[in-house]
């Protein structure tokens, strides 16, 4: 069964009293379901949803909080939908889409009202692209909801039989992949989850491309996992078609092997120019890097660093190197505080760069 949704212009919502927040699918993560209360509810059709909608814009929210109600007669009415920010249970608005299944107390739940909440679910995870957490409101707040009957349903994995199960989102397939062969081609597409997508970001990172990532690895393969894949293929001395950002067999071989010195660290030189600027008394971006190094070769400690400013703690430092240096020493002076070029590259070398 494939799901349709009745749009709220169809079923007749009143215009939003306020605009709910933007959430984007990528932070869905659970499936709320929810029952309407104690009583049994007999009707079908748009006064469902009408009704509901009425009674929480007169609580002050901007209108029905559920993002989709389903009557007995398996209709699926749009609430806040996909995107937008439900008001259903608190703290779980954002990560949950909460589902409401129109009946109330001990009701019997019809197999059409199933069958669509099944299907609902599993479009929510194909559009998601992961497995989202099966759950009933009171696994996310003291509450009676979604009653006894729902909330049995829910844990039993929420079964339908009214309907053809779409295909398992990726996330679901894996289940023989042993965690650590090339999982195949299928397991990157873009927007989809596969384990193995969190074992690349892993591995991208060891081998020194954490830069790409200001969050994860996570099992979704997205263009940060592909633009750090591809850094890493070109790496390799790759081009065309074999850097393209998707891991093949040979880019997961040489991804799984330990990381290479040579890898991890830039190719080329890392030593820098010391600008004209940096001196005693200035202040400059490049001073926290001269704090920084004089510190890792052992020269500090620099009381009060790290900032841009050459101060007398600065210079101290840079006597205490130029003394431990002394053929580094401007001529005839023995305190001589002023880091020179030739001076400052010895220092990075004794700092570890190459
Ligand atoms: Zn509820």
């Amino acid at each position: 069964m494939s799901v349709k949704i009745i749009s709220r212009s169809a079923w007749g919502a009143r215009a939003w009293n306020g605009s709910p927040a933007y959430v984007p699918l990528s932070s869905r993560t659970e499936f709320f379901i929810h029952y309407d209360g104690a009583h049994h509810i007999t009707a079908t059709g748009n006064s469902v949803p009408q009704a509901i909608d009425r009674q929480h814009q007169a609580q002050g929210w901007a209108g029905i909080g559920y993002n989709f109600v389903i009557d007995q007669a398996g209709n699926v009415f749009e609430g806040r939908g996909w995107t937008k920010q439900g008001a259903h249970c608190p703290n779980h608005n954002i990560s949950g889409i909460g589902v409401q299944i129109a009946i109330g107390g001990d009701q019997e739940p019809s197999e059409k009202a199933l069958a669509a909440a099944r299907a609902l679910y599993d479009e929510a995870c194909k559009k998601t692209g992961r497995k989202l957490a099966k759950k009933g409101h009171k696994d996310g707040f003291a509450t009676a909801c979604p009653g006894p009957k729902l909330y049995a349903w829910v844990k039993a994995g929420m079964p339908a039989g009214d309907y053809d199960a779409p295909e398992a989102p990726a996330s679901e397939k894996p289940a023989s992949w042993d965690g650590k062969s090339f999982p195949g081609a299928s397991a990157f597409k873009l927007g989809q989850s596969h384990p193995a997508v969190t074992v690349l970001g892993q591995r991208l990172v060891a081998h020194g491309y954490g830069r790409f990532y200001k969050e994860g690895p996570g099992p979704r393969f997205t263009e940060v996992d592909k633009d750090a894949t591809q850094a890493f293929q070109k790496a390799q001395g790759w081009t065309g078609s074999d850097a393209d950002g998707y891991p093949g067999a040979e880019t997961w071989k040489r991804l799984m092997a330990a990381p290479k010195k040579a890898t991890a660290a830039p190719a080329k030189s890392s030593i820098v120019a010391l600008n004209s600027a940096v001196k005693p008394g200035a202040t400059h971006a490049q001073v926290k890097e001269l704090q920084q190094l004089l510190v890792k070769a052992g020269y500090g400690p620099i009381k009060g660093a790290y900032t841009t400013y050459y101060g007398p703690e600065t210079q101290k430092a840079v006597a205490r190197f130029h003394n431990k240096n002394p053929h580094l020493k401007s001529a005839g002076v023995s305190y001589d505080p002023v880091i020179g070029k030739k001076g400052f590259v010895e220092l990075q070398k004794e700092a570890g760069r190459k």
